[in-house]
């Protein structure tokens, strides 16, 4: 179990101490490689149980035609545009590209779904990741740099999908998590549940809230054991992080997490991790990824995604926050005070 789970659990399990009726009813299945928690506050047990197999189905079925790797729908498409040809895709497969298109634009490519080649390069794209292995060639990251595959390449009309680069290959772990968490929080509110957290590894969205109170969540630390910061939620938020320290490999004494900056080719270094509050959980976590490659820059990035709640830590352990951010956020422990960041530039306040 990830220690992002444990946090989020003592927190639901304080909330939910008190004597009396209704309660939180939590169920957990995996998915994605990761442990998912479903807290349903004030429905009976039958209800609960009903609604998380509803909710299991609802995973498998994004992870299965989303995978990367294994064969699913995004490995149907991958083939047709490496081999030049155009395919038909459902109208839901368009919708998601379509968003995964517009994401990558507001980001200015940093959030970089057409970059699955350079993360297969890495290593990332395969069961086995975590094992150690030596980096790509600088050749190869070269050679990537060069063609430079982004979603501006890829066409849908009429139901139709093409690329114009062939190097194009879809990869949409830097927000899969999060569109499924979208797709299982619609779910709930059409089986007319209003009162929720579906968290999958510490990365959640939230709706309603927990009785009187609001549900707190708890962001984990990037480097130490324990939380960071704490965050009470409004009605309906998400809040995704993406972080240097859960998924990485080492080779000869050196890390290799697996963010990768679409401009270098390499890892992203300027972050340990960032922190997104936003309604929409697939846009909470394409921006998570994208303002942990921009590092130093994301307060411009954030406005272009029109992205206004984020914190962000440094390898040096200095905290970053936006206004608005702060005014959400709780900070833990003794940490040095964190630095406002305005967001119509990226200047320091
Ligand atoms: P996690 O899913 O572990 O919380 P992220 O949401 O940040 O973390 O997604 C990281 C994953 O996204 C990587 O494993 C890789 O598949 C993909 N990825 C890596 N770099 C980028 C990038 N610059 N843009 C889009 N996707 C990325
Ligand atoms: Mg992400």
């Amino acid at each position: 179990m990830k220690l992002s789970h444990l946090l989020f659990i003592c927190i639901a399990l304080l909330l939910s101490g008190c004597e009396s009726e209704p309660q939180t009813h939590q169920g957990k299945f995996y998915a994605f490689g990761t442990e998912i928690d479903v807290s349903l506050y004030d429905v009976d047990k039958e209800v609960a149980n009903n609604t998380i197999t509803v909710l299991e189905e609802a995973f498998s079925t994004v992870n299965n035609s989303w995978h990367a790797w294994q064969p699913s729908t995004l490995t149907t498409i991958n083939a047709a545009i490496s081999e030049g040809k155009t395919i038909a895709v459902e109208e839901d497969t368009a919708q998601l590209i379509t968003l995964a298109k517009t994401l990558a634009h507001d980001s200015q490519n940093l959030f970089n779904p057409a970059a699955g080649k350079l993360f297969e390069l890495w290593g990332f794209h395969q069961d086995d990741w975590f094992e150690s292995h030596p980096p790509p060639s600088e050749t190869d990251i070269n050679n990537w740099l060069t063609h430079q595959p982004t979603m501006d390449d890829i066409h849908i009309t009429n139901g139709k999908l093409s690329s114009s680069n062939t190097l194009v290959k879809l990869g949409f772990g830097g927000f899969a998590k999060g569109f499924a968490v979208d797709t299982a929080i619609e779910a709930l509110k059409q089986h007319g549940i209003n009162n929720a957290i579906v968290n999958i590894g510490g990365d959640l969205r939230a709706i309603g809230s927990h009785g009187q109170r609001p549900w707190i969540i708890g962001i984990r630390h990037p480097r130490q054991s324990g939380m960071i910061a704490s965050i009470a939620l409004k009605e309906d938020e998400s809040v995704f992080t993406s972080g240097d320290y859960e998924r990485f490999f080492q080779y000869e004494g050196k890390r290799y997490p697996h963010i990768i900056d679409p401009r270098t080719g390499y890892p992203a270094d300027q972050a340990t991790s960032v922190t997104v509050l936003h309604t929409n959980a697939s846009i909470a976590d394409a921006a998570a990824t994208a303002l942990f490659v921009a590092g130093d820059d994301w307060p411009a990035i954030a406005t272009a995604m029109q992205i206004d709640k984020v914190m962000l830590v440094r390898p040096d352990g200095q905290i970053e926050l936006s206004p608005q951010m702060k005014e959400r956020v709780r900070l833990i422990g003794n940490t040095k005070p964190a630095i406002i960041r305005t967001l119509k530039d990226s200047s320091t306040s």
